[in-house]
């Protein structure tokens, strides 16, 4: 049996895990993607990378700027500027490091899609792409909206996550010839609220290209959230070359991801839910509020309550 299952290798189980080592207990985290990160990623086309999910993290809280300290002296973060003016840290040579950081050491099972997850008394069941599996304690680590799945509509802990809400997000991804220039516009209001060159990143790949990611705002990606990649990429792509100035000939690449859940926009306002004194955990951003540091204080704080009541 297995002694800690978490469900997640987004930053929240990653972080969760890595604290449970420290103290000298055993988890095996189980993640249904290929990679580990959740929506901490790096995706690779053709020699070309996107970070098109976190663009950068900033540490508010002690503890964690310690942690992105320690990455940036091992090189697996680095300081992002544009104009010498600080932008944030990012992972080195893509966003996934940071996750690849984290992971050190622990037992990730990826391609692992969990299935219910059901009380059986002294111990809980769940399925692992349709496979049994048993574990003492477990923790979900998925976005609140996708708890109901695992643990079934009329959980108790399910009610608990009523005024957590989260925002959807269409991210651009797109490899385009621009003049040298601007490299960010952060603008909540406006139909793209988020233009970077991800390619001035620190650490990235020289490419003849460079590479661009492109947030559409709040209403623009609620709006449009049915249409098909195709069809993002045709609504998406004009209002980048208009910002950036340059015709659609001088693209090379385009496509567009489709989150669902990508930011927190009301958080539960407490570090972990536990259910009833039973070794049933959820943790995640969601907790705390919107972030990388957010699901890094929610994994560690849940971890130190495991540590403490073991
Ligand atoms: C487009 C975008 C931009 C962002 N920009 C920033 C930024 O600039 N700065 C910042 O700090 N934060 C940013 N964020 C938010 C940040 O990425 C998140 O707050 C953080 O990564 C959440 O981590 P998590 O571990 O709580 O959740 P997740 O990363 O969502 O991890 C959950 C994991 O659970 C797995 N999972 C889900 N269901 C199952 C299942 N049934 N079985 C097995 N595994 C499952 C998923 O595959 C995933 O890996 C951004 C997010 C997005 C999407």
């Amino acid at each position: 049996m297995i002694p800690i299952a978490i469900i997640g290798a987004g930053i929240t189980g990653l972080a969760c895990a890595q604290r449970l080592k420290e103290a000298g207990l055993k988890s095996v985290i189980f993640d249904k993607g290929r990679g580990i990160g959740g929506r901490v990623a790096t995706r690779r086309i053709d020699g070309m990378q996107f970070d098109h999910g976190a663009q950068y993290i900033n540490a508010h809280g002690r503890a964690f700027s310690a942690v992105l300290e320690r990455f940036v002296a091992s090189g697996s973060a680095a300081t992002w500027r544009a104009a010498n003016e600080l932008i944030g840290i990012v992972g080195s040579p893509g966003m996934s490091s940071l996750a690849k950081a984290l992971s050190v050491d622990l037992d990730i099972r990826q391609n692992a899609l969990v299935g219910s997850i059901m009380d059986a008394g002294n111990k809980w069941l769940f399925t692992v792409n349709g496979s049994e599996q048993t574990a003492t304690q477990v923790v979900v680590t998925v976005p609140a909206p996708q708890v109901p799945a695992l643990l079934g509509l009329e959980h108790p802990l399910v009610a608990k996550l009523k005024p957590v809400s989260f925002a959807p997000c269409l991210t651009l991804m797109a490899a385009v010839r621009v003049p040298a220039g601007r490299i960010v516009w952060d603008d909540e209001n406006a139909l793209l609220s988020w233009v970077a060159q991800d390619s001035s990143k620190p650490n990235r790949s020289a490419s003849d290209a460079s590479t661009w990611v492109a947030h559409a705002g709040a209403k623009l990606s609620k709006q449009n959230l049915e249409k098909t990649p195709a069809e993002l990429v045709d609504l998406m792509l004009p209002m980048l070359c208009d910002r950036l100035g340059v015709g659609l000939d001088q693209v090379s690449y385009a496509s567009v991801h489709r989150w669902l859940y990508a930011r927190v926009t009301a958080p539960l306002g407490l570090p972990f839910l536990q259910h009833e004194n039973s070794d049933l955990y959820l943790a995640g951003d969601w907790c705390i509020g919107s972030g990388v540091e957010a699901a890094w204080t929610s994994g560690t704080a849940l971890a130190n309550e495991i540590i403490f009541s073991n």
